[in-house]
């Protein structure tokens, strides 16, 4: 292989795994901190922390933090019944695992959703500057631009939109309402080891609708939950502390 073509091959490479860790640290930021910390209020996080997370979330995905906890509590007080907003029993996997972020945007545009967020209080930086979702994702795209140029910028987002709005996201909503096993056979929905290792633990989604309390994810010690092995390690660095 000449060389020139040889450097542009691991190239690319470099840049689809600059995705693939870009929609896993997004991913990470969502359960730690949009998930079991702002909508089940299990983990408290030191402010400057928190706010690195918001600065992380508005810069790859600009979610609107408000928007993302009325969905998740309108799920779970729903979950696989009629109101769900993202139920593969009521809408078919498929739709779900494909169109995860089309149900998810005409859920956070619903009052009647919106309200279970009602006592939610938007930080300063928030309400100053996060709630500008394009911006966001307008100023992530620059960042990647100018750090690296148009064509890695291209493929280093593309991942990363791939695999964080079109993949991972539905895998929980999606496949883990729908396929897998069960450590309580009473909750809804199942877990799945293997998509609890690429979403940072949310693959063991049976054992979170039995607890939706439990800033831990796991029950059996073969199960991982790297979000929570990060949560640990904040709590350590006095960082983070459980509610
Ligand atoms: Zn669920
Ligand atoms: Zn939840």
């Amino acid at each position: 292989m000449p060389l020139r073509r040889c450097i542009v091959h691991h190239a690319v490479w470099t840049y689809l795994f600059l995705g693939f860790l870009l929609a896993e640290a997004a991913s990470l930021f969502t359960t730690v901190y949009l998930h079991r910390g702002s909508t089940h209020r299990s983990i408290t996080f030191h402010p400057a922390l928190e706010f690195l997370m918001q600065l992380g979330l508005w810069l790859t995905t600009g979610i609107n933090r408000k928007e993302w906890v009325a969905v998740h509590l309108c799920h779970h007080a729903h979950a696989d019944q009629e109101g769900d907003p993202h139920s593969p029993r009521l809408l078919g996997l498929w739709r779900v695992q494909l169109g995860n972020l089309f149900l998810y945007r005409r859920a956070a545009r619903d009052p009647r959703v919106l309200w279970y967020a009602r006592n939610l209080v938007p930080t300063l930086a928030e309400r100053k500057v996060f709630h500008h979702t394009f911006l966001g994702l307008f100023a992530g795209i620059a960042v990647l631009w100018m750090v690296f140029g148009f064509w890695p910028m291209l493929i280093i987002a593309g991942t990363h939109v791939l695999l964080y709005m079109f993949f991972l996201n539905n895998l929980v909503n999606g496949w883990c309402h729908a396929r897998g096993y069960k450590n309580f056979p009473l909750a809804v929905a199942f877990n799945n080891r293997f998509i609890a290792w690429i979403t940072m633990g949310e693959g063991l989604h049976n054992n979170h609708h039995h607890r939706p309390g439990n800033p831990s994810l796991r029950y059996r010690w073969s199960e991982v939950d790297p979000g929570w092995i990060f949560v640990k390690i904040m709590c350590f660095c006095r960082l983070a502390a459980l509610s």
